[in-house]
């Protein structure tokens, strides 16, 4: 094979950051608008989770494929106020994975058991799937209105990519093919990302059965591409074979946590007047972590008190 310079320009989406450090998700379209195509680089992200809760390496792969799916799957959110919560509960050691999407392009989560013992499907290619085992894929949306959507399924296989695109088969009745990958090196994170097709409605059986074909054949492992420097729209651009493929956009994703001394005040509040008074007994105060980044949140005797006395007097 012909070793050609990759052309840099026709493989960058409107928005593509030049830095190939940076995370982003890429929006195309091919085969005449019949397919929707997605591709993320999720490195950075996948770092940030291993440094914030330092998994052990099946659990890093696995927290990795789960918010980069999820990401996938909040891509259809359309304001910038909903939200999705996306949840694993499983059997198997990892026990379970919440992640949640709010606004465009954050994601946060947590692996329930990050520390547990690594398997192996081959030298260097972690079991994710044992390690997950049998359990339930939830997907909760909020749109702000009265009631969220909830959707669940049985996962297919604990792989991640699998139980996601059985998700949305399901639910959405939306054919797909997703794809996630986690490659650890030197105990960190090396390349991380992935890509989701659909097939649109109106899509003739061909294309379907020529989809079908290129994900059941043997389209290398995402972060091998990522791994020799393709880009996220070039392994779009290979893995569909359009010549007419049409980037959209590009824009930045990230690890990103929300919470704050309010936000944790609120949540102490709910616990109730009784409950306070209790708390507020210990000298040391009260120390509040947060499951999805680790910042501790500390609240002294008498702050835990004006809170009690709040609720006393509002009450
Ligand atoms: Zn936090």
């Amino acid at each position: 094979m012909e070793n050609k310079p990759i052309d840099e320009t026709f493989y960058r989406a409107p928005g593509a950051p030049m830095n190939k450090e940076e995370d982003y998700i890429v929006h195309a379209t091919a085969f005449g608008g019949k397919v929707r195509a997605l591709a993320i680089r999720s490195t950075q992200l996948c770092k940030d989770a291993l440094r914030i809760h330092k998994t052990s390496p099946v659990a890093t792969a696995a927290l990795g494929r789960f918010l980069t799916g999820s990401l996938f799957l909040a891509d259809s959110l359309k304001g910038d106020q909903d939200t999705q919560t996306t949840n694993i509960r499983c059997k198997g050691p990892l026990q379970g994975m919440t992640a949640v999407c709010e606004g465009k392009g954050n994601v946060r989560g947590y692996v329930n058991e990050p520390i547990v013992e690594n398997a192996y499907l081959r030298p260097g290619k972690l079991d994710v799937g044992s390690a997950v085992g049998e359990g339930i894929l939830t997907v909760i949306r909020d749109y702000g209105l009265k009631e969220p959507y909830v959707g669940s399924v049985e996962l297919i296989s604990g792989e991640i990519a699998e139980d996601f695109t059985y998700y949305l088969a399901v639910s959405e009745q939306t054919p797909s093919v997703m794809s996630l990958g986690v490659l650890l090196e030197d105990e960190t994170v090396s390349h991380a990302g992935g890509f989701l097709i659909q097939v649109m409605p109106g899509a003739d059986d061909e294309l379907i059965t020529y989809l079908e074909a290129r994900a059941g054949g043997n389209f290398p492992d995402v972060t091998f591409l990522l791994r020799e420097g393709l880009s996220p729209e070039h392994i779009l651009d290979m893995f569909l074979g359009d010549p007419n493929i049409v980037y959209l956009s590009a824009s930045p994703i990230g690890y990103h946590c929300n919470c704050s001394r309010d936000r944790m005040e609120r949540n102490l509040i709910t616990l109730g007047e009784k409950e306070l008074r209790d708390l507020s007994e210990d000298e040391d105060g009260v120390h509040l972590a947060c499951h999805f980044c680790d910042k501790t949140y500390t609240f002294s005797r008498e702050e835990m008190t004006r809170l009690a006395d709040g609720i006393s007097h509002n009450s």
